[in-house]
């Protein structure tokens, strides 16, 4: 079961040859999202080889242009190309009628239901939910409403040791109620202990999308040492007081917040383009958390199990 991060874009502000603006792929058990979609996200997405009409939620965490002006063009797309299934967009409320806007305005229309979830300022909720997989939104401090996104992985199911179905002979509906969690206790008081027959509940994985953002001290149990943290980290520290001002974050302060949530892996992202030599956000970084590293457009960062 497969649990992937494709970086599409991780420059600030304008597009730029080197850089695009943000927007991430993401394929959790063979599903496909969409992180934020900035100018040519599309073109982004067919580069990669990526299937686009299988995306089937789309999270936008704030309505600066970088990071959503892509996707009235990749929603024209999935309908010229005939899209018919379903797709959820979860976004701050103000994007359903800029959408609707514009269709009307371009004589356009959709072949395929939206349903949109609404993010409320200063609000932490669930917006989106399968058998598999939940994902967070949290409310963080930018110049406008902005949402990061914890992707969490609901807990797998248990696996009962074959061995032991043959040992105890268990039955059918014994193995059902062990698979939930549950202890068998059989006529003449035995007892099968899921501890004694069920294997190692496997980890749930879990990722955390933080752009754009001021450093915080976040406090939700829910955030802490997840797999990967991707942060942004717009400036380096020679720019720490325009970051403030601007409510974005320098490398070293998302290492900060990477070591507050005892994140395992960082990965850095949303570049200004004054900058040339990227290694030195990574520079800056490791000096605060050493598995900090330098998100790179067309990279997949895996999480294995
Ligand atoms: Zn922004």
């Amino acid at each position: 079961m497969n649990f992937d991060i494709t970086i599409l874009g991780c420059g600030a502000a304008t597009p730029t040859q080197r850089l695009s603006p943000t927007a991430q792929f993401v394929s959790i058990h063979e599903h496909s999202f969409l992180i934020d979609c900035g100018e040519g996200t599309q073109i982004r997405i067919r580069e990669m080889g990526f299937k686009m009409q299988k995306i089937e939620a789309i999270f936008i965490s704030h309505l600066h242009g970088d990071h959503f002006f892509g996707l009235m063009g990749l929603l024209s797309t999935f309908s010229l190309l005939g899209r018919t299934k379903d797709l959820t967009v979860i976004a701050p409320r103000d994007l359903e009628p800029w959408i609707f806007q514009t269709l009307r305005i371009s004589d356009s229309y959709l072949t395929f239901p939206v349903h949109f979830v609404a993010t409320e300022k200063n609000e932490s909720a669930v917006v989106y939910e399968t058998e598999f997989l939940t994902v967070k939104a949290v409310p963080v401090k930018h110049r406008i409403a902005c949402h990061a996104f914890l992707f969490a992985e609901k807990p797998h199911p248990l696996k009962v040791k074959k061995y032991c179905i043959q040992d105890y002979q268990l039955g059918i509906e014994e193995i059902v109620k062990l698979k939930r969690g549950e202890d068998v206790i059989r006529e003449g008081g035995e007892v099968i202990r899921v501890s004694s027959v069920c294997e190692e509940p496997q980890p749930q994985r879990k990722y955390f999308f933080c752009s754009d953002t001021l450093p915080l001290k976040l406090k939700d149990a829910d955030l802490f040492n997840v797999d990967l943290l991707y942060h942004e980290s717009t400036f380096l520290d020679d720019h720490i007081e325009r970051a403030a001002h601007t409510f974005h974050s320098t490398a070293r302060q998302a290492a900060q917040v990477a070591n507050h949530l005892q994140a395992k892996k960082l990965l850095l992202g949303h570049f200004s383009a004054r900058y040339h030599d990227l290694s030195l956000f990574a520079t800056e970084a490791q000096l605060e958390f050493a598995e900090s590293e330098v998100a790179k457009e067309g990279s997949t960062y895996s999480i294995s199990l």
